[in-house]
């Protein structure tokens, strides 16, 4: 079962907790109790596969789905097909006590696919088990990777139909066409003349409107979000713990028992929050390190104990972690405050109205034991790529470049040199014009499109172009809606065929 962060909701079913996606008044669902994962348990799926891992993990999870169920939606999320290998998330060593996890073999070149795989099929099973019966419209909206990783999950979902808002010209070229280009019948794009908090607000401001929610229903259609406080989101990401972990056994660079460390580019804070999860079911870890950009709030919370969004917003090359208020942080702060859902509020509360907040000196205790914080400037992002590509004949894309740059300060400050995972969430190709600049100088994009871009890529690495960014410059572009950001609402309405 599942309650919220802010003792503000009852006790409610895995279905339902996914259906809601938050509580209504404020408050994430997390679970009653962390399930625990014995070591003996790990040890007999050594040799399992992806699928049988993520089986075994999300089941104590998912209390009113069927294992046969888990068993079908799992093997429909992740093959060979959407990911390129049985592996899913490949390990590749660079150094003894140096690995990196790709997370972003899936169709859209970033590791949200690995929950947007599987959570649309959670969701319109959820719906079908505890819903209205009304037909579910997914509101999305996004600054780039989570609109196409979510377009292609709920792309033909039966009883779904997804609407999702950028702002028009604050996306890359190729982020762009790979939305506009999505194929499905139940798809639909719409760029915003404005940014990304716009898109935001407006979605938002959506949710809380009943009046619109009751002209919907009359028609059929009820309202769910697939961003990334919906535990049917975090879930399917603590499954790739667990597999780096045991492909570390498996390929003799880690004697099982053994604790390591993981380092997580972090934006909104669900990925690490998913590690957090696996090392407190059983999952030897040693520490989780948090790796910002120059948006460093979570390093400076870390360090200090208070929190201080009242800082400028910066642009940076590593665009997916340019966030100033980490959402699913709010889970965290639960669980290391002892489950105190009051003060939790109080914290929120606060960061809500004055932009700040600081915790008591046994909460920072407790995250000192699990957690450490540290940045990449954007000058160490790019010499972090140049580095990587020419002494190890690798290539980092900026988020993930940000980890290893913050992989190389935390050794240095701690001297501990455990077996360390960086866990990386694009595809180089994904942003190709940062990655071929610290490669090979800034002349080397000059007069390029991104197209171009992507072969010289290609060509400078040795790599094949991820499937998913290819021949995006030739494919149909079949969403061709633009509007003011006063007009979201009218355009749902519109796409609904609601008058
Ligand atoms: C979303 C994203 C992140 C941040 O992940 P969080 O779960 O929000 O912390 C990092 N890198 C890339 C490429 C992303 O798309």
């Amino acid at each position: 079962m599942y309650i919220s962060t802010r003792d503000n909701w009852p006790e409610i079913s895995a279905a339902l907790a996914i259906k809601l996606g938050m509580v209504p008044q404020g408050g994430l669902f997390v679970p009653t109790y962390i399930p625990s994962f014995p070591l003996e348990r790990l040890k007999d799926l050594l040799a399992a596969s992806y699928q049988e891992l993520a089986q075994a993990i999300l089941e104590p999870y998912l209390d009113d789905y069927a294992a046969e169920e888990i068993r079908e939606l799992v093997g429909r999320a992740y093959n060979n097909n959407s990911f390129g290998s049985d592996a899913i998330t490949p390990l590749v060593s660079l150094a003894e006590d140096l690995h990196i996890l790709e997370l972003w073999h899936g169709p859209t070149a970033a590791f949200k696919d690995i929950a947007l795989q599987l959570m649309p099929h959670l969701l319109s099973r959820a719906v079908q088990k505890v819903g209205s019966g009304k037909d579910t419209v997914i509101l999305v909206a996004t600054s780039g990777d989570t609109g196409k990783a979510a377009l292609e999950g709920f792309k033909d979902v039966p009883g779904t139909r997804i609407i999702v808002f950028y702002p028009h010209q604050g996306v890359s070229k190729i982020q762009e066409l790979q939305m506009t280009t999505t194929t499905g019948n139940n798809t639909h794009v719409v760029g915003v003349k404005g940014n990304f908090d716009d898109c935001q607000t407006a979605v938002k401001s959506i949710f809380g409107d009943r009046e619109f929610a009751r002209l919907l229903a009359e028609r059929g259609y009820e309202l769910s979000s697939a961003n990334s406080i919906n535990w049917g989101r975090l879930l399917p990401q603590l499954v790739y713990y667990f597999s780096a972990y045991v492909q570390l056994v498996r390929q003799g660079r880690l004697t099982f028992g053994d604790k390591i460390n993981f380092v997580v580019p972090t934006g909104n804070f669900g990925n690490i929050l998913a590690g957090w999860y696996a090392s407190r079911m059983g999952l030897p870890v040693n520490k989780l390190i948090c790796a910002s950009n120059e948006n460093k709030v979570l390093t400076d919370f870390f360090a200090t104990g208070v929190y201080d969004r009242r800082r400028p917003f910066k642009q940076t090359i590593s665009p997916s972690m340019d966030i100033l208020i980490s959402s699913n942080l709010e889970r965290f702060l639960y669980e290391m405050n002892g489950r105190d859902g009051k003060v939790v509020n109080g914290w929120l509360t606060g960061l809500q109205e004055e932009g700040i907040f600081s915790v008591d000196l046994q909460t920072k205790e407790a995250m000192d034991e699990v957690m450490w914080g540290g940045f990449a400037t954007e000058e160490e992002t790019l010499a972090t790529i140049e580095h990587t590509f020419k002494e190890k004949g690798y290539t980092l894309d900026p988020h993930t470049a940000v980890g290893v740059k913050v992989y190389h300060d935390y050794r240095k400050n701690t001297g501990d040199t455990s077996p360390t995972v960086v866990v990386a969430t694009a595809s180089p190709f994904k942003f190709n014009a940062s990655v071929l600049k610290a490669i090979a100088g800034d002349e080397a994009v000059k007069g390029l499109d991104e197209f171009a871009m992507l072969g010289e890529l290609a060509r400078l690495t040795g790599l094949p172009i991820h499937p998913g960014l290819m021949g995006l410059d030739q494919k149909e572009v079949r969403h061709h809606r633009l509007g003011t950001k006063d007009q979201v609402p009218a355009q749902v309405l519109d796409i609904l065929g609601v008058e």
